[in-house]
């Protein structure tokens, strides 16, 4: 039930992923086993146990069954990669996974597109452990070659951007990064590992906001990191030592999320293509940031090495106000207003993408918006933002 060898499609992997005999027992879904002391029957046992980490109750802090089964269907999902560990948010898995790499000293190359509490933690936590960042264009590709200095000891990569949707050169940073010994990290939530499996590409560490796809039902914080051999023991150490925990409870609801993660994708897909093509025929619509148009920032890249899109983008509103972007989102009946995405509910945002730049300079036309389109039908959501759009051309 449980290997990465056969050629098995995604949709049957996210399916039987993780869902072995000895912690299924029975049922179907892995069952919460909810722990923090764990029984021994003899101090002999207790003793020989202490050394062992993997697939072991020991105490609960390293996990049991249920969050196991959840890391090793995440593993299964990533051709290549050798473990999964599970984090109780998406920021914590990349403060875990930044931590597993870089020491005092270090630099850190952190792409300009990267999630505001990516580029927070590189600005906050690592700049006061004395590791310095340096951050660089997402369109960089192959010249990431020349930022790489002597301290440099990891890239940080996000493809496509967070609000913006830059796509990167994943494999020709890879391929700068190992030439000179450099770990790269990615974070891989707007694609999840079915439409961008990020270790068959060459990345070190990948990285889940299990909260958005994975859980897909706007109920739970958690998150993932997934690592390429040569790089879990250290995560996995390193993890232990921040006593980083995902609960039973919630790892249960992220399996029982995944079970259904292609199919919620396949559909987000649809009807999230169908919206931004439509919204790009719209006079009050300047640009569709969105990676499958041909006018994304780096869509060569994501028609070369993705598998499909994701339900989350972005439109630059033709001039307009703050307030007329205002009436735009806080009129709309189907779409809520909130932070997040991944769930079955549709979201929009307003965002003002050049607040979370350094190095690169955006000159939109005017207020963007970001949409989370969710699994309502996808003309119920055009008529709900065709009424948005009026109220913005009037409020305007
Ligand atoms: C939401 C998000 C995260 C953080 O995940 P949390 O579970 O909310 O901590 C990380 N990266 C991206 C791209 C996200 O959208």
């Amino acid at each position: 039930m449980s290997n990465n060898d056969k050629p098995r499609a995604d949709a049957t992997r996210v399916v039987s992923a993780g869902r072995r005999k000895e912690w299924t027992a029975g049922v179907v879904n892995t069952p919460v086993w909810r722990a923090s002391t764990i029984l021994y029957d003899t101090v002999a046992e207790m003793r020989e146990r202490v050394g062992e980490t993997h697939h072991r109750l020991f105490y609960g802090r390293r996990g049991t069954p249920t969050q196991w089964s959840l890391a090793e269907a995440l593993t299964e999902l990533e051709p290549g990669a050798e473990g999964t560990f599970l984090y109780p948010s998406g920021v914590a898995a990349i403060a875990a996974a930044l931590l597993s790499v870089l020491s005092p000293g270090d630099e850190l190359l952190l792409v300009d597109s990267a999630y505001d509490p990516t580029r927070s933690m590189a600005s906050g936590l690592l700049k006061r452990m004395g590791i310095k960042t340096r951050f660089y264009d997402p369109l960089i590709g192959a010249g990431i070659a020349d930022l790489i200095g002597e301290d440099t000891k990891a890239i940080f990569l996000e493809s496509p951007g967070s609000l913006t949707f830059e796509v990167q050169d994943v494999p020709a940073i890879v391929t700068a990064a190992r030439a000179r010994g450099v770990t790269t990290l990615l974070d891989n939530t707007w694609a999840t590992p079915l439409l961008f499996p990020a270790i068959a590409h060459g990345v070190d560490l990948t990285i889940l906001a299990c909260t958005k796809y994975v859980v897909g039902h706007s109920d739970v914080m958690l998150g993932s990191v997934t690592a390429a051999p040569g790089h879990f023991t250290r995560l996995r150490d390193t993890s232990f030592q921040l006593g980083q925990v995902a609960s039973p409870d919630d790892a249960w609801l992220g399996a029982r999320g995944l079970r259904t993660m292609a199919i919620r994708l396949q559909q987000h897909q649809a009807s999230a293509l169908k919206i931004a093509h439509w919204l790009k025929e719209q006079a009050e619509v300047a640009a569709v940031l969105h990676p499958a148009l041909p006018d994304c920032p780096g869509h060569e890249h994501f028609a070369r090495d993705f598998k499909g899109s994701s339900g989350l983008f972005s439109f630059v509103l033709q001039g307009g106000s703050d307030d007329a972007r205002s009436a735009l989102i806080d009129g709309l009946e189907l779409f809520g207003i909130g932070y997040s995405w991944g769930g079955f509910e549709s979201l929009a945002i307003p965002t003002d993408p050049q607040r979370y730049r350094s190095v690169t300079r955006r000159a939109d036309a005017g207020p963007v918006v970001r949409l989370q389109i969710g699994l309502e039908d996808a003309d119920d959501l055009i008529a709900d933002l065709a009424a948005g759009l009026a109220r913005f051309r009037a409020a305007s």
